[in-house]
């Protein structure tokens, strides 16, 4: 999503920044401050950045301020054509490289959140205490670390954003069964191969899914900017596809179970869970 729309707004000014007139009763959005005090703040600002961190989109302004934009389930940041006009929530108008560009926040179930915040709110909403180091960051000492200090099971500590930061669910389960752990299995109990393994993998996956910007999942909410379903829906290998032959070992079937109110998607005969030495 940031890499589409980084080309377009990057360097140009902000002109303002309205309500769209939504046709129906959307549930109302998380905006903050309100709109109103918004546009008066960031008029005749330049973007100077557009950023990806954890599942955010910042765009950072020469005033210091920085837009945190939270997509969650169903929103979407489009320079094109919205899927709709109903749930169009957000309008930026830009100007500069010569012509008016529009960029939108688009949400049909209003779960996502836009937030202004100047250089003190931005450190403590995404300051080390609230977030944990990027996914895409993070070292393998760190992530051994991270393993050895977590007694509860790896899938559930892997979206845990205090410790580890940009794993969404989906991703979770398709890192797990690419480095072939049980998403069941304690993330202390990890050896050392496996940790290196997940750690390859979250690096693999995460940077495929940036390349295909987003999943399109089965009721085609998550686009990227240019309003294209996503690809990487077809490289799911796990995910929504439970009772489905396992593609990698071609012996197990895939199964579904909940963790922490979370599908979880895997294969039990290439993700075995360890045995934990008797005590
Ligand atoms: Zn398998």
């Amino acid at each position: 999503m940031v890499r589409g729309i980084r080309s377009a707004v990057e360097g140009r000014t902000i002109v303002s920044v309205r309500a769209c007139a939504c046709p129906c009763a959307c549930r109302p959005m998380l905006i903050e401050p309100s709109l109103a005090d918004i546009d008066l703040r960031v008029r005749g600002q330049q973007v100077v950045s557009v950023r990806r961190r954890a599942k955010r989109v910042l765009m950072e302004l020469g005033s210091g301020d920085t837009f945190v934009i939270e997509p969650r389930m169903t929103g979407l940041m489009l320079l094109d054509e919205p899927p709709s006009e109903a749930h169009l929530r957000v309008e930026w108008r830009l100007k500069g490289k010569g012509a008016t560009t529009k960029l939108w926040f688009w949400d049909r179930r209003g779960l996502g959140t836009i937030r202004l915040l100047d250089p003190d709110q931005r450190k403590e909403v995404l300051g080390p205490a609230r977030l944990g180091p990027d996914a895409l960051e993070i070292s393998e000492a760190e992530w051994r670390e991270f393993c050895s200090r977590t007694t509860s099971v790896i899938k559930v500590a892997l979206l845990d954003q205090k410790k580890v930061s940009g794993i969404g669910n989906l991703y979770a389960s398709e890192i797990l069964h690419q480095s072939k752990i049980s998403p069941e299995a304690r993330a202390c109990d990890l050896k050392l191969a496996q940790i290196r393994r997940m750690a390859e993998a979250t690096t693999e996956i995460l940077n495929t899914a940036i390349k295909y910007e987003g999943s399109t999942l089965s009721d085609g909410t998550y686009r990227n900017a240019l309003n294209k379903s996503g690809g990487y829906q077809n490289a799911h290998r796990v995910y929504d596809r439970e009772g489905q032959a396992c593609l990698t070992c071609e012996r197990g079937t895939i199964v579904r179970i909940v963790q922490g109110q979370r599908s979880t998607f895997f294969c039990r005969v290439c993700q075995r869970k360890p045995r934990r030495p008797q005590r």
